[in-house]
């Protein structure tokens, strides 16, 4: 097994040439700094605009977060319905999970709009329970989205047997209207449409300083009215709201592709994409050409400051995926590949208009394609319509001095790290913001009294 990742494989041999570095001092309308999901999608807003808007990209459109992702397109992040329903009530969550829902249909839209060549494939999700624990935890999804009026099939463990062939796991939730994509053709199939349509984008660009309207480069700079950043990995001496952003560590694996009697043998019926109810749970589906993606981690890695390249951490994961899946004894996995994902305190993005500067619009800390990909739009859509776009509530929901469970002084006692990961798991299983805030509890009312 070779520490590369897959989906960089997949695009050896495509006609994607890179876009040439930003090589002069050029004016724009609008700037785009980073284009992984967020990115993209805040600059396909402009398109058919009349505007001048530049992309600037580190690395290739996607080479980052995104385009190391396992592509499982469900509105299910780090944040699951029933823990959404707990911390903003059943209308918050409601208006929460309408965020990464949108961001599935704009991505599914592009692609089949544009007819863009990235493995999209209609995958329903199973989230799979691991012993009593996880029973429980399917059973409580299971009443989020019930509560909800959403639709969905229960299944205790014999009845699972029939749709996936594991007798590793205690019961499951199924639902539907979610993807399987391979997200880095997805951001260069999109790279064709921007440029197709006027859009100057400039990869192997990295923004090195941004001071008023203008943002420079190594060799050169771009001066703009309205200035959104889509990056990750933020360094300090960018922005001050580089503080808002830590990240969690995961590793991915491909397999060599399943003949047709192994496919059967894990996915009898239909190829869900499944994950478990661990707290550093194992995730997997297939793509297209029947090879099992597989990721997952570990408690000690997850906060790790760097990528761990090691391959010790995915092994444990395949090793416990063929416990699940014995018949699966022999297969090889060929490749691996760590990816640290952005995420805020409280997994929710924070996304805002700088008050300081309110040409400067970031979208940070988006957990999940479909996040960034609505966070990306709403940003582009409120940086050119003065923030009175109908749905400017969610600045309230998104907006970087909120709460934390443990205070952020403690992280300069502590460390980032570690008051990173408490609040992290402060997050997902105990905090009840609409009855904690009573900033959360007019946004939760307001909108509910907006909707009736
Ligand atoms: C292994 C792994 C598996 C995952 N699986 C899934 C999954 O199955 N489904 C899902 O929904 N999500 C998944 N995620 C999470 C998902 O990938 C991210 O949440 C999402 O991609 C974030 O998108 P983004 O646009 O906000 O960030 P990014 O994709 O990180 O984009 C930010 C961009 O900014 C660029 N940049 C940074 N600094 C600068 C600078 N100074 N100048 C110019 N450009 C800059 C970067 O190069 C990058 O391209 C996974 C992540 C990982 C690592």
């Amino acid at each position: 097994m070779i520490l590369q990742n897959w989906w960089f494989t997949t695009l050896l041999g495509t006609d994607d040439p890179i876009q040439p570095p930003l090589r002069k001092d050029i004016r724009a309308d609008v700037l785009i700094i980073g284009a992984g999901a967020a990115g993209i999608s805040a600059a396909l807003h402009f398109v058919g605009k009349g505007l001048k808007v530049v992309v600037l990209e580190r690395n290739i459109l996607g080479g980052s977060t995104s385009g190391k992702s396992a592509g499982f397109l469900t509105p299910d992040s780090e944040l699951e319905l029933s823990q959404l329903i707990r911390r903003f009530g059943v209308d918050g969550a409601r208006d929460l999970w309408s965020v990464p829902t949108k961001g599935i249909d704009r991505m599914r839209s592009t692609i089949t709009g544009h007819g863009i060549d990235c493995d999209l494939q209609r995958q329903d999700s199973l989230f799979l329970g691991i012993g009593k624990s996880g029973w429980a935890d399917i059973q409580d999804e299971m009443r989020a989205r019930t509560a909800l009026g959403f639709d969905q099939t229960l299944y205790d463990a014999n009845a699972l047997t029939k749709i996936i062939g594991s007798n590793g796991y205690s019961g499951a939730v199924r639902y539907a209207e979610t993807y399987g994509v391979n997200a880095l053709r997805y951001c260069q199939g999109a790279k064709k449409i921007l440029v197709g349509n006027g859009i100057e984008v400039h990869e192997a660009s990295e923004v090195l300083s941004i001071e008023d309207h203008c943002a420079r480069t190594h060799l050169g700079s771009v001066t703009a009215d309205q200035i959104i950043v889509c990056a990750d990995k933020l360094d300090r001496s960018l922005t001050r709201f580089a503080d808002n952003v830590y990240h969690a560590q995961t590793f991915l694996s491909i397999s060599e592709p399943l003949n047709d009697r192994m496919v059967a043998s894990i996915f009898p019926s239909d190829r869900f994409q499944c994950w478990d109810s661990t707290l550093v749970y194992s995730y997997f589906r297939l793509t297209g050409d029947n090879r099992i993606l597989l990721g997952g981690g570990d408690m000690l890695s997850t906060f790790a400051k760097n990528d761990l390249d090691s391959p010790r951490i995915i092994n444990r994961v395949i090793a416990g995926f063929k416990e699940k899946f014995p018949q699966l004894r022999d297969l090889e996995f060929i490749q691996y590949w760590p990816g640290r994902i952005d995420s805020t305190r409280d997994l929710l993005p924070t996304v805002l208009k700088d008050e300081r500067a309110p040409w400067l619009h970031f979208v940070l800390g988006c957990v999940g394609l479909p996040w960034a990909t609505f966070c990306g739009d709403f940003a582009a859509r409120h940086a050119m319509n003065g923030g009175n776009e109908p749905d400017k509530h969610y600045y309230d929901y998104f907006r970087p001095d909120r709460g934390f469970f443990v205070p952020l002084w403690l992280e300069r006692v502590l460390g980032k790290q570690i008051v990173f990961s408490l609040n992290n798991g402060w997050a997902k299983y105990y905090q009840k913001d609409v009855q904690n805030n009573a900033r959360t509890r007019a946004i939760v009312s307001g909108r509910h009294a907006g909707m009736t």
